[in-house]
């Protein structure tokens, strides 16, 4: 071996980078299927890698986070939250000594199962599935990974690693965890997931909260006025505006939104740092039979964070203008759904294939269930267009 050998990638370096309580892949409880080592990266970035790859994850870029698509190149899209997502929880998981890696992985994966038009979508697709087992995104996106992914030549789904896959499924029903086997026990036996995954959760709230203010502010839907009635948003616009009288209004907004995520970023690594030194876990294994989650914001923090949680589900996501668009929405939807299960001969022939494979094993439940993937995959404006060919008359191709 040369001398820049020690540059190279080994994963038993980890030791030396990681926290006793931050998962390390030499402790993986792997794959699915088997695979050999990736060589010069490690198993959690060939995660990041794989879905960085994966068609679910470039059509994040239609998505809508609150507004549609096609309302403004402004907004965030799915895409656009994701990456704001991985960047809030990498720099956290650096700082606490926490797998960064793993974090991302977890992070940028962590919308893959959301329909087109956000959570609009999400509950259509639920209403129409309500006879077949419901239809819920975080348990979508972990299907993205573990089946509906159709790459590799040797297995279905991306063959993620067990943590990543721990990271991604959030929340459960008894009767789905149950069905998941060893990624299902946590749900059941009440115990905690990596504080990589608990990471991700926390950062992924931090992001759509403070881009949904920036949002709803450019879109005209709330006011500064407004949102001077919230602890978090007001604190920070008076110490800008006292610092910074003269500067412009859009200047003054990123400089208090950016000024809200440092805050509540500094209070979640210090309060998480503190519960660390409290409970003192000296493996992730530790850390998963805790009772309570170990990353989290201070008392005091947690308060003003859900009251700004309240004020933007009660401004913006209930505006008028927004519940129109959602409205719509779900209308799009069910209809899509309508046409597509009552005369499966609409859809094209790659998914009627699948279709015929679903219903063969779960009869009219596997049927409704391969509607509701290629509904769940489209992008905002591909559902738009789907709707149109089906319904508009004057839309003849
Ligand atoms: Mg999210």
């Amino acid at each position: 071996m040369t001398s820049s050998t020690h540059y190279w990638y080994t994963p038993n370096r980890e030791s030396e980078r990681l926290a006793p309580f931050a998962t390390r892949e030499s402790a993986s409880r792997g794959r699915r299927f088997s695979e050999s080592h990736p060589g010069y990266r490690g198993e959690y970035q060939r995660d990041r890698d794989r879905i960085v790859h994966s068609a679910a994850f470039r059509r994040l870029e239609y998505k809508t986070q609150v507004f549609v698509n096609h309302e403004g190149d402004m907004f965030r899209t799915r895409l656009t939250h994701s990456i704001e997502v991985a960047q809030i929880a990498r720099s956290i998981a650096r700082v606490l000594g926490l797998n960064e890696d793993l974090t991302e992985a977890i992070t940028l994966a962590h919308d893959l199962g959301h329909t087109p038009f956000g959570h609009a979508g999400q509950d259509a697709l639920n209403d129409c599935m309500k006879n077949y087992g419901g239809f819920e995104h975080n348990f979508q996106s972990l299907r993205v990974v573990d089946e509906l992914e159709e790459r590799y030549a040797e297995f279905a789904g991306l063959n993620l690693t067990f943590e990543t896959r721990e990271g991604i499924l959030k929340h459960c029903s008894r009767e789905r965890a149950a069905a998941l086997g060893e990624l299902g026990e946590r749900f059941l036996k009440h115990g905690q997931p990596t504080l990589e995954a608990q990471l991700a959760n926390v950062a992924d709230e931090i992001a759509y909260n403070n881009h949904d203010v920036d949002d709803g502010l450019r879109a005209g839907l709330i006011s500064i006025e407004q949102l001077c009635e919230v602890d978090l948003f007001s604190s920070q616009y008076e110490l800008v505006k006292e610092a910074y009288p003269q500067l412009s209004e859009r200047r003054s907004i990123h400089e208090v939104v950016r000024r809200m995520i440092n805050q509540q970023v500094t209070d979640l690594i210090e309060s998480t740092h503190q519960r660390l030194e409290e409970k003192t876990p000296d493996s992730v294994d530790a850390v998963r039979a805790l009772g309570d989650r170990l990353v989290g914001f201070s008392e005091g923090m947690q308060h003003k964070h859900h009251a700004l949680k309240s004020f933007l589900r009660l401004n913006l996501y209930q505006h008028y203008r927004v519940r129109r668009m959602t409205a719509k929405a779900g209308r799009i939807l069910a209809a899509l759904f309508v046409a597509f299960f009552d005369d499966p001969r609409l859809l094209p022939p790659e998914t009627q294939e699948k279709m015929r494979r679903k219903e063969a094993r779960a009869g009219e439940s596997g049927r409704a269930r391969a509607v509701a993937d290629y509904i769940a995959g489209m992008t905002d404006r591909y559902a738009i267009r789907e709707y149109e060919r089906v319904y508009n008359p004057a839309h003849l191709t």
